[in-house]
């Protein structure tokens, strides 16, 4: 999906398995360049160099000045965020910074302010709000046909891979655990869908034996100011549990199919009284979208990319989530 838009020079902040497996490609299918990789370790970050073909590898992001780097895309893991976006911010590059934005409120509050007084573009990674079913959700419910929207479901409980089985189930400083992981993305999703984020929560955790110390599942109950209470599930240990994502409404419902990966594909559908129908999803890469909105917004247009405070947004929501687990009742979300 080249584009029209002046090609941006970005660094990768973390060797990670997004990076190599999703974001290398996007970053160049939309016509961008990718000029350098840093990781803790100068060995791992010359590997992920060699295979990518990537020309600077370094071990400290001190070492990108002078690259001529316009923005970087952070995704180590979680506990860095902060300090790695708060440096780029004065170095004056944009950030696209991977989810959860932060492990905590005030360190997310402090990357949404470094970015504004920088005057640089923050953005969340959240990239399931670029699904075409999501996409063409929004579109349903702004246009009003399911009537009185009542509830809404997630089922967004998955197979954690056996590669990424590291600090996701073992390191809670790290913001490991699925509500971090997984409730981040559900949040984003509703809003992106219902123009909302949930104001009240209640959760049960469990853990399944795959985390350590840790949730690797999660069950809760969000509710919206319009009225609108949803479910939401996210797991780590079910490989054969269908992902989707629906939306009830007084007059029909959405249903979307394997519409919640990190590839295009699924199925959704609009039933109502006069029948059921699918809508036709495109194959656009989610990845690849998200950087044509970080540009969109860099250049200071209207775009739909998730923005630092929809980063913040989120991680309210998850953070709300784990609070109500731990406490046994209803907790309010609360971003400010
Ligand atoms: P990885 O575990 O692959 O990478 C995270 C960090 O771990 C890297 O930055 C790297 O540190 C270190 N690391 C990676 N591989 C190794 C290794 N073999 N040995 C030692 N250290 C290693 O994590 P993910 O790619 O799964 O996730 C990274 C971030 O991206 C997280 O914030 C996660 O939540 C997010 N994410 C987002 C997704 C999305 O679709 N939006 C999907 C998946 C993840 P160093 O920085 O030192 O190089």
């Amino acid at each position: 999906m080249p584009t029209s838009h002046r090609p941006l020079r970005w660094a990768l902040i973390g060797a990670s398995t997004i990076a190599g497996q999703w974001m290398v490609g996007a970053i160049r299918a939309v016509g961008d360049e990718v000029v350098a990789v840093v990781s803790g370790d100068l060995t791992r970050a010359r590997d992920f160099a060699r295979q990518h073909g990537i020309a600077h590898a370094l071990d400290a992001d001190a070492g990108l000045s002078g690259l001529g780097v316009d923005a970087v895309y952070i995704s180590s893991t979680n506990e860095k965020h902060e300090a790695q976006t708060l440096y780029a911010a004065a170095q004056g590059w944009h950030v696209l910074c991977e989810k959860p934005l932060a492990t905590s409120l005030d360190a997310a509050r402090r990357m949404v302010a470094a970015c504004r007084s920088a005057g640089v573009v923050l953005g969340t990674n959240h990239h399931l709000r670029h699904n075409s079913a999501h996409r063409q959700m929004r579109d349903v419910v702004r246009a009003g046909t399911l009537g009185r929207l009542v509830a809404a479901r997630v089922h967004h409980a998955v197979y954690l891979p056996v590669h990424l089985q590291g600090w996701r189930l073992t390191d809670q400083a790290a913001g490991g655990g699925v509500v971090l992981d997984i409730a981040v993305h559900n949040a984003d999703s509703l809003a992106f869908v219902l123009g909302e984020y949930p104001t009240e929560v209640t959760a049960m955790v469990s853990n399944t034996g795959m985390a350590q110390g840790m949730e690797d599942h999660a069950l809760s109950l969000w509710r919206f100011a319009s009225g609108l209470i949803a479910t939401t599930h996210q797991g780590f240990s079910t490989p054969h549990a269908r992902t989707g994502l629906e939306i009830h409404g007084t007059d029909g419902s959405l249903h979307g199919e394997g519409v919640v990966h990190q590839a295009p594909g699924g199925r959704l559908s609009l039933k109502r009284a006069d029948g059921e129908r699918d809508l036709p999803l495109d194959a656009h890469n989610l990845y690849e979208r998200c950087l044509g909105e970080f540009h969109k917004a860099v250049r200071g247009e209207p775009h739909d990319m998730a923005t630092g405070e929809s980063g913040l947004r989120s991680l309210a929501v998850a953070l709300a989530v784990l609070d109500s687990a731990r406490l046994g009742r209803s907790v309010a979300v609360s971003a400010a």
